[in-house]
């Protein structure tokens, strides 16, 4: 009952107010499958050049990381650089080199192919139909998307969220996508789109879940340290998709549970530079802070008498 992930693996240059790392492992597969192997085993599926650097490979060898659909090309690994603002809410990128990137058209073998949990992160829509279409009974089917698609390549990103179950999506993201400012009008306008749910992530605000029956907000964890963000909302959509996944059925409870274990893997991944952070995530930590959410989030108002005249 694995899950495939299908996305960016590179190496990512970051400047954020507590510092900078140069080339280290970054990409979305990277993010994803080190937060969704918590949950399950994963498959990941990407390209990077002959340059990879054996260290960033070993990150990511790990027991539950299923590593034979990632290809090694001839030529450079994607790279991505972005400087981060003094209170880490903004971040620009100022340079994407797409390298091998470029060509990457993945055929999956078979075990993959059978594989029931798909997650196609935020690649060329065109991509992700593709890679979708060579599943033969994916069960459950979410995707990501960046705003370079949704102002370029709208058409193509319209069908496959026709496809796809969950979209994940920024609150930035989701407002272009839509025209809409407001979380909740965005993420029911989205519904409108295709997907029978959304996942609205809102940065330190944590995550907003629409279905057309519910909603459900979860905040960030709140922590002493953020030195950076890059791949918070990719680790996102590992924990969330992971639990999904494991506890098997969609059901509002479960999406619930999904969405806290999202933020909570995300807390790991700002708390250091890169995978740092969230390489260093382990069980007792991780349910401590999924048991902090659910305490900041209690209350009762089973005598509401006592609080209104
Ligand atoms: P996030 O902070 O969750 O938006 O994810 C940041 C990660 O996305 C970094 O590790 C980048 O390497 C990767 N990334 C940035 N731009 C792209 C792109 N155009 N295509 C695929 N991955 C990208």
């Amino acid at each position: 009952m694995s899950i495939a992930v299908v996305g960016s693996l590179g190496l990512d240059t970051i400047h954020t107010p507590a510092g900078r790392v140069e080339e280290v492992l970054g990409g979305s597969a990277a993010y994803f499958s080190l937060a969704a192997r918590h949950f399950l085993p994963v498959a990941l599926v990407a390209v990077v050049g002959e340059d990879f650097p054996p260290e960033a490979r070993r990150a990511l060898e790990l027991p539950d990381v299923d590593l034979s659909g990632l290809e090694v090309r001839s030529g450079r690994t994607f790279r991505w650089e972005g400087i981060y603002s003094a209170d880490m809410q903004s971040r620009e990128t100022i340079r994407t080199e797409l390298n091998v990137f470029e060509e990457f058209r993945p055929r999956l073998d078979d075990k993959v192919r059978k594989l029931p949990n798909v997650f196609l992160a935020n690649i060329d829509p065109d991509l992700q139909s593709d890679v979708l279409s060579q599943f033969t009974r994916p069960r459950l089917v979410l995707c990501d998307t960046m705003n370079y698609w949704i102002h370029h390549k709208r058409e193509e990103l319209l069908s496959i969220l026709r496809r796809v179950q969950i979209l994940i999506i920024n609150e930035e993201e989701a407002r272009e996508l839509t025209g809409e400012w407001a979380t909740h009008k965005a993420a029911r306008a989205i519904l409108a789109l295709g997907p029978e749910m959304v996942v609205v992530k809102e940065g330190e605000h944590g995550a907003f879940l629409q279905t057309d029956g519910f909603h459900f907000l979860c905040p960030a964890v709140p922590l002493e340290h953020i030195i950076d963000p890059t791949g918070a909302g990719d680790t996102f959509a590992g924990g969330f998709v992971g639990a999904l996944a494991r506890m098997g059925r969609v059901t509002e409870r479960n999406l619930r549970a999904a969405v806290v274990f999202g933020c909570v893997l995300a807390s790991f991944t700002v708390e250091g530079f890169g995978v740092v952070g969230l390489l260093r995530a382990e069980r007792a930590e991780m349910l401590r802070r999924a048991r902090g959410l659910l305490s900041m989030t209690q209350f009762t108002l089973d005598d509401t008498s006592r609080i209104l005249r």
